[in-house]
């Protein structure tokens, strides 16, 4: 391995995909990776080992795309395995700390692609060390967008549902949901109009197909006003 390498080698890059959850951070990943081996060219793909949710030796989206991966217990454990990569993708790098940053600039630096995907923000709407650091360093910036569970807006930000103590609790639905700012914001007093239907609350501001806003329109209506208002 040639360290920092010749000027005539290919320049390494760092890019990284950053949001909320379900907003397709790790399908966005897949997709990137997969043309890289369609491309044959030589990908190592990488998890932090705390991420046990769907598969241990695989990246699955939410949607179900899944490639191979390899579970790792930290950040510096990528470089032993990565020497033959040409592209290094790495997901949920949220969860594999501060030495990420170091890891992933030697490992540009020695000509490859490093693509990282990973929670910009935590449950409490706080900077998701260290993907604010690598956006800092990144040639290549994607933020995606989910879509707010309660009005259907473009969502930024990850609601939990149930109080849990500690910044890093796993969970899927059952924990988390996709909010946009405002109701994010409103928290317990807002529901997704499926949440609301299970738990039979009949007047929160936004609930079910009938419920009123408080702007007096049906919450059906509102819901789909917000994706259509952002493409126009
Ligand atoms: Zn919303």
């Amino acid at each position: 391995m040639s360290e920092p390498g010749s000027p005539l080698e290919r320049p390494g890059s760092i890019e990284v995909i950053v949001g909320s959850m379900y907003s397709g951070k790790t399908e966005e990943l897949i997709r990137r990776l997969r043309r890289a081996q369609i491309a044959r060219q030589k990908v190592e793909i990488f998890k932090p080992a705390i991420d046990q949710r769907y598969a241990q030796d695989a990246i699955v989206s939410h949607s179900d795309l899944r490639i191979p991966s390899r579970a790792v217990k930290d950040a510096r454990e990528i470089l032993r395995y990565a020497h033959e990569a040409e592209v290094i993708g790495i997901d949920e790098g949220q969860f594999l700390g501060p030495d990420l940053v170091q890891v992933c600039n030697r490992l540009a630096r020695r000509g490859k692609r490093v693509i990282v995907a990973g929670l910009d923000q935590d449950y409490a709407g706080r900077p998701f060390e260290p993907m604010p650091q690598l956006l800092a360093i990144a040639e290549y910036i994607t933020k995606t967008l989910a879509i707010c569970v309660v009005c259907g807006s473009p969502a930024n930000r990850t609601y939990r549902k149930l109080r849990r103590s500690g910044r890093v609790v796993v969970g899927g639905t059952d924990l988390y949901e996709a909010r946009c700012r405002r109701c994010y914001e409103l928290g317990r007093r807002v529901s997704a109009p499926g949440d609301a239907a299970r738990n039979a609350v009949a007047a929160t501001p936004i609930g079910g197909k009938n419920a009123g806003s408080k702007t007096g329109r049906p919450a059906r209506r509102r819901a789909r006003r917000g994706p259509r208002r952002r493409v126009r």
